[in-house]
């Protein structure tokens, strides 16, 4: 059985101020939580290395929300994995939709990220998901698919998180049926078992798109999911532990 994760994006969203809410987040998760479930806080880049020492006092990980293929160089502006994990990161988001629609990252950079996580020693969450215009021309499984295929590089579940986001559900109030989120997770299941064998039968995946304490524990139960990736609903210690505390 994984260990299932609840990892929170604060996307472009944060001060120093708002660091607190990790104090607040470590506070609300006792013994028996922690022993049931991985919460993570994903700030922006800027204050990953604040965020670890808070962290350090409790039991959250701190993750990035990007990384540059590359180890260092000539990349104005851009984060390396390596310098996340020397900040003290355990994982970095790689490939989420708003990067590949706002930035064009396709497969091929998204694996590259990937793999650049793996060699700094990070956990990858790799992103995946159709847009609503692909989901209505029922092409869902096969987008899935090829983002897989072409994003996911070969590693352990131990370094290797899929997070299954169904993009026209981020940020806009809407969930797939639990129908919905059973058939694409036990699809993802399958396919990472196909490429990546025992280690994809542990890989965990999350769910995101919209999760709040109210639809939590419904989609935390889907077979198959093993915890969540949360937007909006992370900003705030009081919204996000009512998520994790779907796994109480
Ligand atoms: C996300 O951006 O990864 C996400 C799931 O956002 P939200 O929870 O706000 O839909």
């Amino acid at each position: 059985m994984q260990k299932p994760l609840v990892a929170g994006n604060w996307k472009m969203n944060g001060l120093a101020a708002s660091l607190e809410q990790i104090d607040l987040i470590g506070a609300g998760i006792d013994d028996a939580l922690r022993a049931q479930v991985d919460v993570m806080i994903c700030p922006p880049s800027i204050l990953v290395a604040q965020a670890v020492r808070k962290a350090n006092e409790s039991s959250v990980l701190i993750g990035g929300q990007d990384c540059h293929a590359m180890a260092s160089g000539a990349h104005t502006g851009d984060v390396s994995a390596e310098m996340l994990k020397d900040a003290g990161a355990s994982a970095v988001i790689v490939g989420h939709s708003e990067r590949r629609a706002d930035h064009g990252e396709t497969d091929v950079v998204v694996k590259a990220k990937a793999e650049a996580a793996l060699r700094a020693g990070l956990i990858a969450i790799i992103c995946i998901g159709e847009t609503r215009a692909q989901r209505e021309a029922g092409s869902t499984l096969g987008i899935v698919g090829s983002q897989l295929a072409g994003s996911v590089p070969p590693g352990t579940a131990g370094q290797i998180v899929i997070a299954y986001e169904p993009v026209w559900a981020i940020g806009t109030g809407l969930v797939p049926s639990v129908a919905d989120v059973a058939e694409v997770h036990a699809f993802v299941r399958t396919q990472l078992e196909a490429s990546h064998g025992a280690e994809g039968a542990k890989m965990r995946i999350l769910y995101g798109g919209s999760v709040k304490s109210s639809n939590a524990r419904a989609l935390m139960s889907v077979p198959h999911v093993n915890g969540a990736l949360v937007g909006g609903a992370s900003l705030m210690a009081a919204d996000f532990l009512g998520i994790v505390g779907a796994y109480r």
